[in-house]
């Protein structure tokens, strides 16, 4: 018998329990008694949940109060001694000083860093390790979890990020060692007691995620893999041991893993479609299980089941029905929980639709499928067969007009009318700006809590329309006037009418639809809500003109026209599956070029189309890049090839290391790029002594995610850095990023020591 299994179900809680916990906690005001009644409370309903569905193998230890891979640190006593923490077990003080940061008696520390897992939106705390660094076993949730399971009568596989991936997710600190070839025994130690112990706790099977299995591996990598497993064989006692991977196909990888004394392998079978063909040519030995990943658990979108069970056939005939199990292609953390919530979704496109507590009847319908016959699955195969049939003749998903559109556009859609250096001169010309160093920022200006205020009083009907532009207006003339006060050269708008800079223009296209309850975690008690994208990219009517004209009308100087790039919208939300990813960028190139004509049809001389998420769409395999890098660019040249040379593109990003991706960068040929750099301590400019970069440049000069005031002579030194490695005419001034989360006594400080930093390098130029 084939089982139904889950690797990870989302952990916030339908209505966001764990945001609302964990938040009045931080406060003071939740004891940590209660925290912890109520954070068990949710797995015990997460279990429920997934036991009613029919799931044979329900995941234990997935939970987690911040992040699994922080849990992991803490699990193995992995701390950095800022944080003060001696042996014994991590308390929860520490724990979320890691996390977060903490100011108090005795202790002042910032958080640890975050960065992105994988290619998804979700963000881990990245663990660090000394160069001495011990391990120990320093937590018992996993044991507690458990046992809590198991007392709500839930015999549970408790899933660990395994040890290779966890050691090459973090990073050394102080010294300059590779961590896995340094700290895999002593970490292997903990690991083996931990596997022992939750054996004897009576875990029948322990899932190890390896997702790194699915990037370009090392020899060295691939050696640790097999080291490790085979030492974790030896202390699993009665449990079975699955290695487990996602987000895509394991490549080379494969023979290995097959040979590996774990009794199960799992594999992506919706991104890594090639695990189809590992399989098929290399077999799996009679004595393991496979866990075949086929609902897809990255997007929101109903699994084809008769695809899905074709597949799941051919490799029940393989290997044996009885060594299967069926399961999501990864954990469910990255899905909303339940679409059946969505009330204002009309009902054909809910129809399309499938959350988590969705996947897992699909999950459940499949291995039924292949236990039980066709037959048994009848009602819910040809239910499913409509849904897939209204989606794929839906005139909403389609519409012939865009496709058109785009079949006509040809090469030169994409290619700027002139080279650089022609459209250098002409924006000179139409711009009238210092010939040295001219001064800009990234868009956005604080968003107080009066604007959020008056934004969500809004939202409440509690003031009209007319009111809320009214202040919207009064916000933006306030930053006009300060920017001209200041002397910036370009100014910003402000955008003050944008909560979110993916969720507006989304609400103002067709093609892309909104949840009321699609939470998934980002980070730490912070959750997105992401547009779903379900049908061809149309854009009804102009989105931004009118805050651009009424920004234009305050100033003699240029303001900038301030859009999102086709490749951020598409990052940053559900896409449809019915198309490939590339096609679905260039529709929405297409609805940004169309905005891009009509600012500068409104007199916009500046137009900035931000793509800060070009850099994290990249596929996990180094062979992939080239492809995605063609078409994402490409799409960022149909979005602003458009305009004439006397309109100047500029493109922000930020948030990722460019290095690798420079003649990328280069080739999206924006005629400024303002890119982050204040903290990677001048690490990015090193890569203009190789790159000969041509278009104009403003590496930030400060970095804005910090309250502090940089005083002038460090943005001077800044300013200076980028004048060695570029041209003096090239480079343009401005901070890191948007200045949203910041108040205005921290940035307007910042700004004029900016400006005047900006004075004095500009007069040394010259002088
Ligand atoms: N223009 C946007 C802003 O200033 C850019 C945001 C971003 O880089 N993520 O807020
Ligand atoms: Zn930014």
């Amino acid at each position: 018998m084939a089982l139904a299994t889950n690797l990870g179900y989302p952990r916030i809680g339908p209505d966001r329990e764990l945001k609302r916990a964990t938040e009045a906690h931080w406060k003071g005001q939740l004891e940590a008694a209660d925290l912890l009644s109520r954070s068990s409370q949710l797995r015990r309903d997460a279990w429920e949940t997934q036991r009613r569905a029919g799931i044979d193998l329900i995941p234990c230890n997935d939970f987690s109060l911040y992040d699994h891979v922080l849990d992991t640190s803490a699990l193995v006593g992995a701390v950095p001694e800022r944080y003060g923490w001696k042996s014994g077990e991590v308390d929860r003080e520490t724990y979320f000083a890691m996390a977060r940061g903490a100011q108090r008696k005795g202790l002042d520390v910032g958080a640890m860093d975050m960065t992105k897992w994988f290619d998804t939106n979700y963000h881990y705390i990245v663990p660090e390790f000394a160069p001495d660094q011990a391990f120990s076993l320093a937590s018992s949730k996993p044991f507690d979890e458990l046992a809590e399971a198991r007392k709500a009568d839930v015999s549970a596989k408790p899933v660990l990020l395994g040890p290779v991936s966890y050691l090459l997710l973090g990073k050394a600190r102080g010294a300059d060692f590779d961590p896995l070839a340094k700290l895999l025994d002593p970490l292997l130690d903990v690991y083996s007691a931990v596997i022992d112990k939750l054996a004897g706790g009576g875990a029948e099977w322990i899932q190890l995620d390896e997702p790194v299995l699915v990037r370009d591996c090392t020899r060295e990598q691939l050696a640790a893999i097999e080291r490790a497993y085979g030492r974790l064989a030896e202390s699993k006692g009665g449990a079975r041991l699955i290695l487990q991977t996602y987000f895509g196909h394991v490549g080379d990888a494969y023979p290995l893993l097959r040979d590996l004394p774990v009794e199960a392998l799992g594999l992506d079978l919706v991104r890594g479609l090639q695990n189809m063909e590992l399989i098929r040519k290399h077999g799996l030995p009679a004595d393991k299980w496979l866990v075949a990943g086929a609902v897809n658990g990255r997007n929101v979108w109903i699994t084809d089941l008769e695809a899905a069970l074709g597949k799941l056939e051919e490799l029940a005939d393989r290997i044996g029905g009885e060594r299967l199990m069926v399961g999501p292609s990864c954990s469910l953390l990255h899905v909303p929980i339940d679409v059946r919530r969505e009330t204002q979704l009309d009902d054909e496109l809910r129809s399309w639709l499938s959350f988590a507590v969705q996947k897992l009847d699909e999950i459940v319908t499949l291995t039924r499928g292949l236990n039980e016959g066709r037959e048994a699955i009848q009602p819910a195969l040809a239910k499913n067969a409509r849904a897939l049939a209204s989606r794929r003749d839906s005139k909403r998903a389609h519409d012939p007009q865009v496709r058109a559109r785009l079949a006509q556009l040809d090469d030169r859609a994409a290619r700027r009318k002139s080279a650089f250096e022609k459209r250098r001169a002409a924006q000179r010309k139409n711009l009238g700006l210092p010939e040295r160093l001219p001064t800009t920022s990234i868009g956005s200006y604080p968003q107080t809590a009066e604007v959020r205020k008056v934004r969500s009083r809004y939202r409440k009907g509690e003031i009209s329309e007319g009111e809320y532009e009214k202040f919207l207006e009064n916000e933006t003339r306030k930053v006009i006037e300060l920017q001209e006060e200041i002397g910036l050269d370009v100014l910003v708008h402000g955008e003050f009418e944008r909560t979110d800079m993916v969720e507006y223009f989304a609400q103002q296209l067709d093609g892309f639809a909104f949840t009321q309850n699609g939470w998934v975690q980002s980070y730490g008690s912070r959750y997105v809500r992401p547009p779903v994208l379900y049908g061809d990219m149309h854009r009804p009517r102009p989105m931004t003109v009118r805050w651009f004209e009424f920004a234009q009308s305050l100033s003699d100087r240029p303001v900038k026209g301030m859009l999102t790039g086709p490749v951020t919208l598409l990052q940053w939300s559900f896409v449809r599956d019915d198309q490939p990813r590339s096609e679905t960028c260039r529709q929405l190139a297409l609805a940004v070029r169309d905005e891009v004509l009509d600012l500068e049809s409104a007199g916009a001389k500046v137009i900035q189309v931000d793509e800060p998420a070009l850099r994290e769409g990249m596929p996990l395999r180094r062979g992939d890049w080239k492809p995605y890098l063609e078409w994402a660019v490409g799409a960022f040249r149909l979005a602003t090839g458009g305009v004439t040379d006397a309109t100047q593109i500029q493109t922000h990003m930020c948030y990722s290391e460019f290095n690798d991706i420079i003649d990328a960068i280069a080739a999206m040929d924006a005629d400024v790029l303002l890119i982050e750099n204040a903290r990677s301590d001048a690490e990015f400019l090193e890569v203009f002594k190789e790159f000969d970069y041509r278009n104009e440049i403003g590496p930030g000069v400060y970095d804005i995610h910090s309250p502090r005031v940089p005083p002038v002579e460090e943005m001077a030194d800044q300013l200076q850095a980028s004048l060695g490695v570029l041209a003096g005419s090239q480079v343009w001034v401005n901070p890191d990023c948007g200045l949203k989360t910041r108040t205005y006594d921290e940035c307007l400080p910042a700004l004029r020591n900016m400006v005047e930093a900006a004075r004095r390098v500009r007069a040394s130029l010259t002088g």
